[in-house]
Protein backbone atom coordinates (compact mmCIF):
# COMPACT_ATOMS: atom_id res chain seq x y z
CA UNK A 1 0.00 0.00 0.00
CA UNK A 2 1.65 3.02 -1.17
CA UNK A 3 -1.33 5.61 -0.41
CA UNK A 4 -4.24 6.29 1.55
CA UNK A 5 -7.78 5.73 0.20
CA UNK A 6 -11.28 6.64 1.49
CA UNK A 7 -12.08 3.23 2.24
CA UNK A 8 -8.80 2.88 4.82
CA UNK A 9 -11.18 5.60 6.94
CA UNK A 10 -13.12 2.83 7.85
CA UNK A 11 -10.20 1.12 10.31
CA UNK A 12 -11.32 4.20 12.66
CA UNK A 13 -15.05 4.67 11.54
CA UNK A 14 -16.13 6.44 15.04
CA UNK A 15 -15.03 10.04 14.85
CA UNK A 16 -15.13 11.88 18.12
CA UNK A 17 -13.21 12.79 20.98
CA UNK A 18 -11.33 9.59 21.47
CA UNK A 19 -10.39 9.93 17.67
CA UNK A 20 -9.16 14.13 18.06
CA UNK A 21 -7.11 12.58 21.28
CA UNK A 22 -5.24 10.06 19.22
CA UNK A 23 -5.31 11.50 15.96
CA UNK A 24 -5.57 14.49 16.15
CA UNK A 25 -3.37 17.99 16.36
CA UNK A 26 -2.68 21.81 15.74
CA UNK A 27 -0.22 22.77 13.30
CA UNK A 28 0.65 26.60 12.85
CA UNK A 29 -0.19 28.21 9.68
CA UNK A 30 2.96 29.61 8.23
CA UNK A 31 4.98 33.06 8.57
CA UNK A 32 3.49 35.07 5.49
CA UNK A 33 0.46 33.22 5.10
CA UNK A 34 -2.46 35.25 5.50
CA UNK A 35 -5.42 33.40 5.83
CA UNK A 36 -8.45 34.35 7.28
CA UNK A 37 -11.81 32.34 7.75
CA UNK A 38 -14.27 32.60 5.14
CA UNK A 39 -17.41 33.26 6.76
CA UNK A 40 -16.27 36.16 9.37
CA UNK A 41 -12.52 37.37 8.14
CA UNK A 42 -10.71 36.72 11.51
CA UNK A 43 -7.42 35.81 10.96
CA UNK A 44 -6.24 32.06 11.00
CA UNK A 45 -2.67 31.45 13.13
CA UNK A 46 -3.14 27.72 13.68
CA UNK A 47 -5.78 24.46 12.34
CA UNK A 48 -6.90 21.43 14.07
CA UNK A 49 -6.09 18.41 11.64
CA UNK A 50 -5.05 15.07 11.12
CA UNK A 51 -1.61 13.88 11.96
CA UNK A 52 -0.87 12.16 9.20
CA UNK A 53 -0.79 15.76 7.33
CA UNK A 54 0.75 17.66 10.33
CA UNK A 55 3.52 18.65 7.84
CA UNK A 56 2.15 18.58 4.49
CA UNK A 57 -0.76 20.75 5.15
CA UNK A 58 0.87 23.59 6.71
CA UNK A 59 3.70 23.36 3.56
CA UNK A 60 1.04 23.51 0.84
CA UNK A 61 -0.02 26.91 2.25
CA UNK A 62 3.52 27.86 2.07
CA UNK A 63 3.98 26.53 -1.76
CA UNK A 64 0.56 27.79 -3.20
CA UNK A 65 1.62 31.11 -1.27
CA UNK A 66 4.86 31.19 -2.67
CA UNK A 67 3.68 30.02 -6.37
CA UNK A 68 1.62 33.24 -6.81
CA UNK A 69 1.64 36.95 -6.50
CA UNK A 70 -0.09 38.71 -3.55
CA UNK A 71 -2.67 39.90 -5.35
CA UNK A 72 -3.03 36.74 -7.81
CA UNK A 73 -3.12 34.59 -4.46
CA UNK A 74 -6.28 37.10 -2.78
CA UNK A 75 -7.87 36.74 -5.98
CA UNK A 76 -8.48 33.24 -6.56
CA UNK A 77 -9.05 33.20 -2.60
CA UNK A 78 -6.65 30.89 -1.75
CA UNK A 79 -6.53 33.41 1.62
CA UNK A 80 -10.16 32.49 2.23
CA UNK A 81 -10.11 29.26 4.76
CA UNK A 82 -13.26 27.87 5.12
CA UNK A 83 -13.12 24.73 7.39
CA UNK A 84 -10.81 21.57 7.82
CA UNK A 85 -11.65 19.26 10.84
CA UNK A 86 -15.36 18.99 11.26
CA UNK A 87 -17.10 15.86 12.66
CA UNK A 88 -19.95 15.58 10.02
CA UNK A 89 -21.69 13.18 7.49
CA UNK A 90 -20.65 13.46 3.69
CA UNK A 91 -23.34 16.25 2.43
CA UNK A 92 -25.41 13.81 0.49
CA UNK A 93 -23.37 10.51 1.29
CA UNK A 94 -22.78 7.84 3.55
CA UNK A 95 -21.08 7.66 6.38
CA UNK A 96 -18.66 10.68 7.95
CA UNK A 97 -17.25 13.04 5.50
CA UNK A 98 -13.40 13.38 5.22
CA UNK A 99 -13.62 16.21 7.00
CA UNK A 100 -14.33 14.26 10.07
CA UNK A 101 -10.85 12.77 10.36
CA UNK A 102 -8.92 16.29 9.89
CA UNK A 103 -8.06 14.79 6.49
CA UNK A 104 -9.36 17.71 4.22
CA UNK A 105 -9.69 21.78 4.13
CA UNK A 106 -11.70 23.84 1.75
CA UNK A 107 -10.49 27.19 0.63
CA UNK A 108 -13.14 29.77 -0.82
CA UNK A 109 -16.44 27.71 -0.87
CA UNK A 110 -18.24 30.85 -2.38
CA UNK A 111 -16.32 31.19 -5.38
CA UNK A 112 -15.44 27.38 -5.46
CA UNK A 113 -18.80 26.00 -4.76
CA UNK A 114 -20.58 22.75 -3.74
CA UNK A 115 -22.27 20.81 -6.48
CA UNK A 116 -20.86 23.66 -9.17
CA UNK A 117 -18.65 22.82 -11.76
CA UNK A 118 -16.98 26.61 -11.33
CA UNK A 119 -13.46 27.33 -9.85
CA UNK A 120 -11.53 30.54 -9.00
CA UNK A 121 -8.15 28.06 -9.18
CA UNK A 122 -5.69 28.25 -11.73
CA UNK A 123 -4.69 24.52 -12.84
CA UNK A 124 -1.22 25.19 -11.03
CA UNK A 125 -3.50 25.40 -7.59
CA UNK A 126 -4.71 21.63 -8.04
CA UNK A 127 -0.72 20.78 -9.54
CA UNK A 128 1.04 22.41 -6.08
CA UNK A 129 -1.99 20.48 -4.55
CA UNK A 130 -1.40 17.06 -5.58
CA UNK A 131 1.77 17.63 -5.23
CA UNK A 132 1.39 17.82 -1.85
CA UNK A 133 -0.60 14.69 -1.47
CA UNK A 134 -3.90 16.90 -1.36
CA UNK A 135 -6.50 15.59 -4.04
CA UNK A 136 -8.77 17.88 -4.87
CA UNK A 137 -12.71 17.52 -5.49
CA UNK A 138 -12.40 19.33 -8.98
CA UNK A 139 -9.92 16.75 -10.19
CA UNK A 140 -11.08 14.08 -8.85
CA UNK A 141 -15.23 14.51 -9.83
CA UNK A 142 -15.65 17.71 -11.52
CA UNK A 143 -16.99 20.04 -8.81
CA UNK A 144 -16.81 21.07 -5.20
CA UNK A 145 -13.46 22.79 -6.15
CA UNK A 146 -13.22 24.05 -2.60
CA UNK A 147 -12.26 20.91 -1.43
CA UNK A 148 -8.61 18.84 -1.34
CA UNK A 149 -8.19 15.75 1.03
CA UNK A 150 -5.21 13.86 1.87
CA UNK A 151 -6.48 10.25 0.46
CA UNK A 152 -7.76 9.00 -2.13
CA UNK A 153 -11.51 10.16 -3.35
CA UNK A 154 -13.98 6.69 -3.75
CA UNK A 155 -15.64 9.09 -6.02
CA UNK A 156 -13.33 9.48 -9.52
CA UNK A 157 -16.02 10.29 -11.98
CA UNK A 158 -13.56 12.08 -14.56
CA UNK A 159 -12.02 10.09 -16.76
CA UNK A 160 -8.77 12.34 -16.84
CA UNK A 161 -8.04 12.20 -13.98
CA UNK A 162 -6.10 9.02 -12.07
CA UNK A 163 -4.66 8.47 -9.04
CA UNK A 164 -1.60 6.58 -10.19
CA UNK A 165 -0.14 10.60 -10.73
CA UNK A 166 -0.29 10.41 -6.69
CA UNK A 167 2.05 7.24 -6.80
CA UNK A 168 4.99 9.10 -7.95
CA UNK A 169 4.38 11.71 -5.32
CA UNK A 170 6.58 11.26 -2.19
CA UNK A 171 4.02 12.55 0.53
CA UNK A 172 2.04 10.21 0.19
CA UNK A 173 3.81 6.65 1.46
CA UNK A 174 4.50 9.24 4.46
CA UNK A 175 0.77 10.22 4.69
CA UNK A 176 -0.54 7.01 4.71
CA UNK A 177 1.77 5.39 6.82
CA UNK A 178 1.25 8.23 9.62
CA UNK A 179 -2.75 7.80 9.17
CA UNK A 180 -2.65 3.95 9.25
CA UNK A 181 0.41 3.49 12.25
CA UNK A 182 -1.92 6.08 14.01
CA UNK A 183 -4.55 3.43 15.72
CA UNK A 184 -6.74 4.43 18.82
ZN1 LIG B 1 -14.60 19.82 1.91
Amino acid sequence: MHYLHEKHLSKIWNPGTAFERDHMTRVAVPKGVKLVTEWNSQIVTSIFCHRAIAATLPALLAAWRSAFSEKEWMRMGLNKWAGCYNNRPKRGGKGPSTHAYGLAFDVFSTGNPFREAVTTFSPAVFDIAEQHGFFSGWRAWGHDAMHFQACVPHRTDRAAWTPTKMLVNHAWPHVAKAFLTVQP
